[in-house]
């Protein structure tokens, strides 16, 4: 399976027919089970155009006699559902004193589910129970429990399977999700190597939200709040902080920086936990590290550079020779196993951080064009 491109936009694969059929064969099961035996012919209620292909593969597998009805209602246009309540349009036929299972490609907000259940109520069904081929738990705010659901999803944007993007897409077999143009950059490398010094720029170049841990626990200090006082003294010893504060802002940032075309972690996954905390958080959102620039540079270099960091900003942390040699093994022991972590993933790219600034700039630029 390869993206797809529809008007405007790319989809990438998603869930693949075989793992619908699955899922609609289960779903199709535990209906079977509630409704044999039964002394009435249930309607499914196709609401069009989305769930035409559901419906027919549901149907296809009931066991108990049962009608068809569909119904269509006003849509809306674009990648997000407005909330809004629909209007009917039509509906092919009466559910007047039948039990009806609305049968839904997908619910999240269940606005329209809401809606449906009070037509079905008007028009006289004598019981309405709901069907849907996809839901998205974090986005339901309905306390009615949906009675029979083949497939959870995230909130992304999906097509395939009789959903579609603008009109397009409903014939795709397989299901795609809109394919994010959001990029998460990780700058790695020691301390001194650099990574402050270029992130401001490469964030500017690339229209990325630059975040620092580093700048971010040294601001708590500044501050003097209760956070930036249990950082101080690890800071001051090279010591790291825990793996709990540091992922705790960094999801902080994620979720509310907007307008950003990505991210550029600078200082951040400093462990293997935290790494491991990074692919949990971005998963949730469909997303995953786009690629890691690792600044390299050798142990001597790193003292020479923090020496003359010291000299220009004066961090407490960059004062003594013990400080400095503390983060050079805290940096050996619990971060660079990082390198091999990100090799894995296939996502580390490694630089050679020695040399100019604007060498070293132009370096990562190129690379991050590539990512
Ligand atoms: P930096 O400015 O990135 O050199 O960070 C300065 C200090 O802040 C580090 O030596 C750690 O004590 C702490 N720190 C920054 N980022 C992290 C992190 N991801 N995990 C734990 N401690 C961190």
């Amino acid at each position: 399976m390869s993206n797809v491109r529809l008007h405007d936009k790319t989809f990438r694969p998603f869930i693949e027919y075989d793992k619908i059929e699955e899922a609609i064969d289960r779903v199709a099961a535990r209906i079977n089970e509630d409704y044999q035996g039964s002394k009435d012919a249930p309607v499914l209620l196709c609401v069009l155009n989305g769930s035409i292909l559901f419906t027919a593969e549901l149907m296809k597998r009931l066991t108990f006699k049962c009608e068809i009805v569909c119904i269509k209602l006003t849509s809306y246009v674009g990648i997000k559902s407005t909330g809004e309540v629909r209007d009917v349009i039509g509906m092919t036929g009466s559910v007047e004193g039948k039990r009806v299972i609305i049968v839904e490609d997908i619910v999240d907000s269940g606005r329209t589910i809401e809606n449906l259940v009070r037509i079905m109520e008007a028009n006289g069904a004598t019981e309405t129970k709901i069907c849907t081929m996809l839901m998205k738990p974090g986005c339901y705010k309905l306390d009615k429990k949906l009675d029979y659901v083949a497939m959870e999803i995230p909130d992304d944007f999906i097509v395939g399977f009789g959903l579609d993007y603008d009109g397009l897409g409903r014939n795709i077999k397989d299901i795609y999700v809109l394919d994010s143009d959001m990029k998460y950059y990780i700058l790695f490398g020691p301390p001194g190597a650099g990574k402050g010094t270029q992130a401001a720029g490469m964030a500017e170049r690339f229209n990325l939200c630059h975040i620092s841990t580093g700048d971010l626990l040294r601001g708590e200090m500044a501050k003097g709040s209760e956070l930036g006082l249990k950082a101080k003294a690890l800071i001051e010893a090279g010591e790291l902080v825990p793996d709990e504060i540091v992922e705790g802002m960094i999801e902080n940032k994620f979720d509310t920086v907007k307008d950003v075309s990505g991210f550029l972690l600078d200082g951040f996954p400093r462990t293997i936990a935290q790494a491991e905390a990074l692919d949990r958080m971005l998963a949730k959102k469909g997303e995953s590290v786009s690629g890691v620039v690792s600044l390299m540079i050798p142990d001597e270099m790193i003292k020479e550079r923090i020496k003359h960091r010291a000299a220009i900003e004066g961090r407490a942390d960059d004062a003594s020779d013990e400080t400095i040699s503390n983060r050079i093994k805290t940096y050996h022991d619990k971060t660079e196993p990082l390198v091999d972590y990100y090799k894995k993933a296939g996502a580390y790219n490694e630089i050679d951080g020695t040399g100019t600034i604007d060498e070293v700039r132009d370096r990562i630029a190129l690379l991050m064009e590539r990512i």
